[in-house]
């Protein structure tokens, strides 16, 4: 969860590409995030990946402009052209299987923006007829509130990506047999698990920071402030206490010249 840095939201809509949480309302508001990729945080903190240029839901084509682009419900995006003409045949995003047309139920940013753009489009009424009724279960992706819309495009990365690393695996495997490469002992193996980790962590920790810019610097400022008045109270105290040993010097000093024998022919 983060606050939306258009409008200071609670909600946990990611966009990977300005790296800054954006809720439904800006994201359908503002023209600068109009082909972004929108995910959930966590899933950015695991995989900060997107696909760049986007590509339509329906054809499949690269989206280089801002202009004439429609964020459906699930998040994904489409040409105007494709979801006015080429519609699928179930009416349904082919990528989520999320109806088109957003439910009568659904009073997010996105399904109003998306009922004003279809309200004249011909297909829509074969749709809309059929989900009248529709009431969301539990769990089901239109059914879920405003802040939690979340669609995984990274889906066909991630296994390509876990098929190489079974390639990798099977490669160091026959290396192994082969013993060319000489096996890491259990100290050796520990490390590396360590430096992996710390690593890890790192990179998590930077990650938050940059997705909470703003709460950062705010607490950066705080500190910054407490630390310059802890030294200003320190200085202060001790230039009084330097006052006060100054003070009782030059008494000690007057006490000793007004006791000293050779001060007392004054006197007499
Ligand atoms: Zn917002
Ligand atoms: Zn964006
Ligand atoms: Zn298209
Ligand atoms: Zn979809």
């Amino acid at each position: 969860m983060g606050r939306c840095t258009g409008c200071r939201k609670q909600i946990q809509n990611f966009c990977h590409v300005h790296q800054e949480f954006v809720c439904l309302e800006c994201l359908v508001g503002s023209p600068g995030h109009a082909r972004c990729y929108v995910g959930s945080y966590r899933g950015w903190v695991q995989d900060s990946s997107y696909p760049w240029p986007p590509k339509c839901v329906i054809c499949s084509k690269e989206l280089l402009s801002d202009d004439g682009v429609t964020r459906l419900t699930c998040l994904a995006i489409v040409e105007d052209s494709c979801l006015m003409n080429l519609v699928p045949p179930d009416g349904q995003c082919p990528h989520c299987e999320t109806c088109l047309v957003p439910p009568p139920t659904d009073a997010g940013a996105i399904a109003q923006a998306l009922r004003t753009k279809l309200k004249d489009v011909p297909w829509v009424n074969k749709f809309s007829s059929s989900i009248e009724g529709f009431i969301p279960e539990q769990g089901d992706p239109v059914s879920v509130s405003d802040n939690n819309v979340v669609i995984e495009m990274g889906a066909g990365a991630n296994t390509k990506r876990s098929s190489t690393g079974v390639q990798k695996l099977v490669d160091r495997e026959s290396v192994h047999q082969s013993g060319i490469v000489p096996e890491l002992d259990e100290d050796d193996k520990q490390l590396k698990a360590q430096k992996e980790k710390g690593r890890r962590i790192f990179i998590s920790a930077l990650r938050f920071f940059r997705a909470h810019r703003r709460e950062t610097f705010f607490l950066f400022v705080v500190l910054l402030c407490v630390l310059i008045s802890v030294s200003v109270i320190r200085a202060a105290i001790s230039q009084g206490t330097a006052n006060v040993d100054r003070r009782r010097d030059a008494a000690r000093a007057f006490q000793e010249t007004t006791r000293s024998p050779r001060n007392f022919g004054i006197f007499k």
